[in-house]
């Protein structure tokens, strides 16, 4: 071969990975569900899907309005997990800019949110949903 080949179009590098943009890209993804059905569960009463500021364009999955306690249950893709957050061998740099652009976003969020007096508690998808109902337990017992 004597020129290089382009990169394919990043939507299309893998079946693999559209998937995953594909699940992380719904709304009620189910690491998602499973954590509020286990806050359900442990008896917790709360909204979904709220902005908790609202001149801050910033959706938590899970909101307690009254504790000021919000609850984001992030995509280990898109969010960089430290444990799966490797990004696609194709257009590696195209995925590590724009995820990196994302855990900005989050931690701009996060500051936001914490400035405006509200306890941020964020979750991976891949931790146990008991784990993450105890969090935000600690978060409520202290707001
Ligand atoms: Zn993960």
């Amino acid at each position: 071969m004597t020129t290089p080949d382009l990169p394919p179009p990043p939507a299309a590098s893998s079946p693999a990975v559209r998937a995953v943009m594909q699940g992380n890209r719904s709304r009620d993804t189910r690491p998602e569900a499973a954590v509020r059905s286990a806050l359900h569960r442990a008896g917790l009463r709360f909204r979904k899907h709220v902005r908790p500021l609202p001149g801050l364009r910033c959706e938590a999955d899970v909101v307690f309005a009254r504790q000021k306690v919000a609850l984001f249950v992030d995509g280990c893709f898109w969010h960089g997990c430290p444990v799966h957050g490797k990004t696609p061998k194709g257009n590696r740099l195209y995925w590590s800019a724009k995820i990196a652009r994302n855990v900005a976003r989050d931690q701009r969020n996060d500051a936001a949110l914490a400035g405006a007096g509200w306890v941020v508690v964020r979750a991976w998808e891949h931790e146990d949903p008991a784990e993450v109902v105890s969090r935000v337990q600690f978060a409520l017992a202290a707001a």
